[in-house]
């Protein structure tokens, strides 16, 4: 295995490089490096799609045909590797990234021809409808209806935990059609406009105080059949598909950042002998350790990509960078509001937009608060980051996996 970029793929960096550095302005990189959790504000995001797909990049691992880019493995490591170091905004990925990718595996071609180009110049937004109350972990436990007649079918239930459904105007949903045979049986994959008469949401708070998540409630709510994705009774094949694109991705990069946000942070706070922390013995111990936990994440997913590359399965790999991934974040958030101290108290300057752009700040009078966007981002991220190790396939359920697949248990 060799760890060393090819020299087609350094100038395949150079070139993406040139390109953050032209279009990244200031207010699109502050937007990245203030984002509260893995969505930075909508707006910011949006607007780099935008450049993304002017460029051509806004997708680049959907098919050629469909809009993607014909690059390696290595190639979309890179971009997304130098994407994050240079702080852009990510996008987000329910669209581009994970509906989208089962809409060309499983999807018509007039529902390919409808949704692929409008998901890219954003003018369809998805959000993801696939856990319910008592439907979590335990997915194929759903039980929103979806009753068929004629032509439509009649949908009644609730999905919650649902992101960005406030900003989106699709939401792609698991509904129940059949209540024969396993649990796994009798689920249908349906694309719902979300401005169908009969849907209500109503934003969750967040610990955060951020309102990003969602409950969506569907009263008869009337989805033409041509909106299924896939075969009716058979959408957990396209949900566990769609699955493996969830978990997917490079996340030692955006590690790398965090830490290196929290060096600097340190160094302008006063640690516990009047020097700056970042002095403290103690304190850059617990750094250090985080900084070779990086590494060893940034070597695993070079072997991973390495692997792929080669054609063969990841495995359980992704299990185990998942795992790896969040709880370093979450390691790193604590090192941040550590290096914040008493500044890093709750302070919520952004309440205003939940999950949006940090308003200009008006310090509190009792000035605990310097100003400095990290500082107000610290606890905002601490709080948002405990979810890390719940979505997307709670750390449990990958550890069970792992179990399983690795050590045969
Ligand atoms: C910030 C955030 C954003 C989210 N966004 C979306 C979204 O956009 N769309 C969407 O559909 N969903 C979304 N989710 C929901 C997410 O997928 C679920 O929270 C997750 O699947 C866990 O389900 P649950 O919350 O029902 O917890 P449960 O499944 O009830 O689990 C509770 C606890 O029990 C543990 N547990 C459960 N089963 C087992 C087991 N067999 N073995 C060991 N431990 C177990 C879990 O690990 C967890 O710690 C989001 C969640 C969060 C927190």
């Amino acid at each position: 295995m060799d760890y060393d970029w090819s020299a087609a793929d350094l100038d395949f960096r150079d070139e993406v490089r040139a390109f953050l550095d032209e279009k990244l302005t200031p207010e699109l990189r502050r937007a990245g490096r203030l984002a509260t959790s893995v969505y930075p504000d909508h707006e910011a995001s949006m607007q780099w799609q935008h450049i993304l797909h002017e460029r051509g990049w806004a997708a680049p691992a959907w098919p050629v045909e469909h809009g993607g880019c014909d690059w390696s493995l290595t190639q979309h490591y890179i971009f997304n590797r130098e994407s994050m170091l240079a702080g852009a905004p990510s996008l987000s990925p329910m669209g581009i990234r994970m509906v989208a990718p089962a809409i060309v595996a499983f999807g018509t071609p007039e529902q390919q021809a409808f949704y692929l180009p409008r998901i890219l110049t954003g003018e369809v937004f998805f959000c993801q409808g696939y856990s319910e109350p008592e439907a979590g972990s335990d997915l194929a436990a759903l039980t929103m209806a979806a009753v068929d007649d004629g032509a439509d079918f009649v949908c009644t239930g609730s999905k919650i935990w649902t992101t960005h459904a406030t900003a989106a105007n699709w939401i792609f949903c698991l509904v129940r059609t059949s209540r024969a045979g396993k649990k796994q049986q009798g689920i249908t994959f349906l694309l719902i406009d979300m401005t169908t008469p009969g849907i209500e949401i109503r934003p969750l708070v967040m610990t955060s105080g951020e309102q990003v998540q969602n409950q969506v409630f569907f009263d008869n709510v009337r989805v033409p059949k041509t909106n299924v994705l896939g075969r009716i009774d058979d959408g957990w094949t396209v949900a566990k598909y769609l699955l493996v694109h969830e978990r997917g991705g490079a996340a030692a990069p955006m590690l790398q950042v965090m830490a290196r946000d929290v060096a600097t942070a340190a160094a302008e706070q006063t640690g516990p002998d009047g020097n700056p922390l970042i002095d403290d013995a103690a304190f850059a111990a617990k750094l250090a350790e985080a900084r070779i936990r990086t590494e060893v994440l940034e070597i695993l997913e070079y072997r991973t990509l390495s692997a792929m590359a080669q054609g063969k399965n990841p495995g359980p790999a992704s299990s185990m960078l998942k795992i790896l991934a969040t709880e370093l974040s979450q390691r790193l958030t604590e090192l941040a509001l550590e290096a914040a101290g008493p500044r890093g108290r709750v302070y919520q300057p952004h309440a205003t937009a939940p999950g949006g752009p940090i308003a200009e700040f008006t310090p509190p009078a009792d000035g605990y608060r310097s100003g400095a966007d990290w500082q107000a981002v610290a606890p905002l991220r601490y709080f948002n980051d405990r979810a890390g190790s719940i979505y997307a396939g709670s750390n449990e359920i990958q550890r069970n996996i792992l179990a399983k697949a690795a050590l045969g248990l």
